[in-house]
């Protein structure tokens, strides 16, 4: 890695037009992926631009309900009322990584990391998320870890964030900046499904940060669960996830957001589970249909059949979580 300079910018606005200046130059947050992505020279620049110490980490709860989230809040947050306001977030933050990590990675580059797609990470295979138009070779090769919603014949690989799944099931907003002005972008619309450009992973434009992530308030976001199927219990990138939120009045749900990772290049909504659930009991047999709704326009691949068996499993496992809470 040839890296010429470092810029240490003194405030968000210094940040941004050297950002803009040079379009070259890569932000750098709590650098756990984007430095091994260097090492290994899957990405490459001669100028780095430190985002640590521009006040991006604070927490403002807002005075209409919610709360913003400074981009550079490391995932290792312990903050009491987030967690009882949005359990789901809380749960997705602590499943990842290891307690080393979640010290350094930050909000804004959970959200921004890169695909752990075998192939992409080896420069030796073919890959158009990083070389465009040089081929897939997870679509020939093995794909037990791919994508089962939402891919492409260009690329299959999955989001590997946890805390974005919580996001998408929270309706979270990403705030971005840069020196042309400042956008709000619902979570949703922000992760890009790969298409014909699968190099382009989301809608954050060159020369734009993320300052911070907004939650909104709601009647469902207490009510939630985040549930991990991996590997190995602990430090190990989901298989497949789930984030769930509901709200029970009266017996009945009213409100219910569905969320799945590890399934498709973006954190998953599962509009048709969200359907099964609302306006009915939380029964067994509600929580086994929205389970299978999620599974709903799965598209395995040839080796990742067991992945549809699983959205059915984590999904039913959140919501008997949440029934018996
Ligand atoms: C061994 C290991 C295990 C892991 N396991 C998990 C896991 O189980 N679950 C999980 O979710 N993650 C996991 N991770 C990933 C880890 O959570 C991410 O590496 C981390 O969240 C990235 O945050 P960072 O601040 O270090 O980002 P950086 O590495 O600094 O940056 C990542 C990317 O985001 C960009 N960026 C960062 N901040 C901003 C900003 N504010 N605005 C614009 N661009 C920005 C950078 O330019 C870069 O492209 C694991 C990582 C490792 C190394």
């Amino acid at each position: 890695m040839d890296l010429l300079s470092f810029s240490r910018p003194r405030g968000i606005d210094e940040a941004l037009r050297i950002l803009g200046r040079d379009r070259q130059a890569i932000p750098v947050a709590g650098s756990t992926d984007l430095v091994t992505l260097l090492r290994d020279g899957i990405r490459a620049t001669s100028h780095l631009v430190d985002l640590n110490g521009l006040g991006l980490d604070e927490i403002h709860w807002l005075p209409g309900g919610g709360v913003r989230i400074g981009a550079l809040v490391r995932n290792a947050v312990a903050d009491t009322r987030l967690r009882r306001a949005y359990p789901v977030l809380a749960e997705a933050l602590r499943s990842g990584a290891s307690p080393q990590i979640r010290n350094r990675a930050t909000f804004g580059g959970n959200v921004l990391q890169q695909t752990r797609c075998t192939y992409y990470r080896l420069p030796e295979f073919a890959c158009n998320r990083r070389s465009p138009g040089s081929g897939c070779a997870a679509i020939q090769g093995d794909s037990s870890r791919h994508a089962i919603f939402g891919a492409s014949n260009q690329c299959v690989a999955v989001h590997p964030s946890d805390l974005s799944v919580a996001l998408q099931a929270l309706e979270a907003v990403v705030l971005a900046q840069s020196t042309a002005g400042r956008r709000r972008i619902p979570v949703d619309a922000f992760f890009r499904l790969p298409g014909t450009t699968p190099h382009v992973a989301s809608e954050l434009r060159p020369g734009e940060l993320i300052t911070g992530i907004e939650l909104p308030a709601s009647d469902h976001a207490a009510t939630s669960r985040y549930v991990k199927f991996r590997e190995r219990t602990s430090y190990a990138f989901a298989l497949v996830s789930a984030a769930v939120a509901i709200e029970v009045r009266d017996g009945v749900v009213r409100t219910a957001r569905v969320a799945l990772g590890g399934v498709a290049a973006k954190p998953w909504r599962s509009t048709a589970a969200e359907q099964a659930l609302t306006g009915n009991r939380l029964t067994e047999e509600t929580i086994t249909a929205a389970g299978e709704a999620a599974a709903d326009g799965a598209r395995p691949l040839r080796h990742n059949k067991h992945k549809v068996e699983l959205v059915k499993r984590v999904v039913r496992t959140a919501l008997t979580d949440l029934e018996q809470a």
